[in-house]
């Protein structure tokens, strides 16, 4: 049995020099990176020539991040459309065929153009900063068929902190906790809920979590992580886990620091947060959707909607990062709508519902009476109020705070909002 060794997982950078440029400095760098990608893509991919023509633009006219604003949005639905037309990438690749080391095959079916000499900073800059070290014992427990997530993004971003990586894959929970004791694995790479079903299965083994694993930090993703959730497996454990956020097509968006105060944006990658019906930036502090660019040559994405909405923020970081920061997920763009000319989303529903402990579920309705929207605010309780109209007039207070609108409370019956329903359901109906 390995014997363990003690690391320092305090705050610590994979590219410091990077992590750490003063914000005036940052922007010079993205600019010239920005700069040089436009152009090696107009040159390469046959797809990103094609959105730039569409709209009258040379690569000189994208001098900076603002600049980003002139160009047409890539949605995952485009992408699918376009690899129909002309398979197998849709002409999004920016080197030719044989020249990949890979190609992925993910949902849909998407097809992606894997590695080349491209390697991804993202995750490892997020692992870094969550604690991982170089001799961590690693179980990655994400899936290693077809799609990039596992292999290319953490595999290969774990060999490179000079960790050991153990390429578990899914499922198999009794297996992989016997490997996670075997080896006295420090480190875990995997969802958030897959990490609970290992806690159980360890626990009906009559295994001492703490004792017989020796877990020390955790990097989930591709699921919601709610801090109810982490603080359990992080007691359960005696571990740290810190979330990345990304997509498959463009890899890691947001990584989280020990600071735990939102998602640090990699240094390979412009995140900007947009009006989704204009897909102009909407700056610093205000909701929107993440659209993503990727200096990747390989494949590389410019202005790729990811359909996920969130809110950037550029406040110091004490972890000493000055990189901008995505402060949550929000929820869907589908899920989200204009009211009486102001952008609402479900992260709002959500936050509206977390300051009166009373509720148990929301649903807010957009409906549309004499040429006038009218948002209502559907609320479960979780048992009955002694002053219902006390805590309706303090709701309403609550959504006039979050939501800058003002919104009417009907209190509905248990069971009356379905599980899973919208958050946000538009009854809205235009003659
Ligand atoms: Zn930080």
């Amino acid at each position: 049995m390995p014997k363990p060794l003690v690391m320092d997982r305090t705050t610590a950078f994979f590219k410091k020099h990077l992590e750490t440029m003063p914000p005036k400095k940052r922007l010079e760098y993205l600019n010239q990176k920005l700069r040089g990608t436009i152009q090696y893509a107009y040159k390469n991919s046959v797809a990103f020539k094609k959105t730039m023509d569409s709209v009258g633009l040379k690569p000189k006219d994208i001098q900076t991040t603002k600049d980003l604003e002139k160009i047409p949005m890539t949605e995952k639905a485009d992408l699918m459309e376009l690899q129909k037309k002309n398979l197998p990438f849709g002409g999004f690749e920016g080197v030719p065929l044989q020249k990949l080391r890979r190609i992925y095959v993910s949902p849909g079916p998407l097809y992606e153009p894997g590695e080349a000499d491209y390697d991804e900073l993202g995750w490892v800059q997020g692992m870094v900063a969550g604690g991982f070290r170089p001799g961590d014992i690693v179980i990655n427990t994400y899936s290693y068929h077809m799609v990039p997530f596992a292999l290319q993004m953490i595999d290969n971003s774990l060999h490179r902190i000079g960790c050991v990586t153990i390429p578990a894959g899914t499922g198999n929970t009794e297996q992989q906790v016997n490997i996670l004791r075997k080896f006295r694995a420090t480190g875990y790479c995997g969802t958030p809920s897959f990490l609970l079903n290992i806690a159980e299965k360890a626990e009906e083994m009559g295994l001492d979590l703490r004792k017989d694993l020796n877990l020390k930090v955790g990097c989930v993703a591709t699921e919601m992580l709610p801090e109810s959730l982490r603080s359990k497996l992080e007691q359960k454990f005696e571990m740290v886990i810190r979330q990345g956020y990304g997509t498959a097509d463009i890899g890691c968006l947001g990584y989280e620091c020990l600071e735990k105060n939102g998602m640090h944006v990699p240094d390979d990658k412009i995140v900007e947060i947009v009006d989704p019906s204009t897909g102009k930036q909407v700056g610093p502090g205000k909701a929107g959707e993440i659209v993503a660019t990727t200096f990747n040559k390989v494949y590389p994405l410019i202005r790729f909607g990811t359909g996920d909405l969130s809110i950037l923020t550029e406040t110091a970081c004490p972890c000493g990062r000055t990189s901008p920061r995505l402060v949550k997920i929000l929820g869907r763009v589908d899920q989200a709508t204009k009211v009486r000319g102001l952008f609402i989303h479900p992260g709002q529903a959500d936050e509206v519902a977390s300051k009166h402990p009373q509720i148990s579920r929301v649903r807010v309705v957009v409906t549309r009476k004499e040429h006038k929207d009218e948002m209502t605010f559907q609320v479960e309780l979780k048992e009955e109020v002694s002053q219902p109209e006390k805590l309706k007039s303090e709701i309403e207070q609550s959504i006039r705070d979050v939501m800058k609108l003002r919104g009417g409370v009907q209190f509905v019956l248990k069971g009356a909002i379905p599980e899973g329903a919208n958050k946000i359901e538009d009854q809205r109906t235009w003659e």
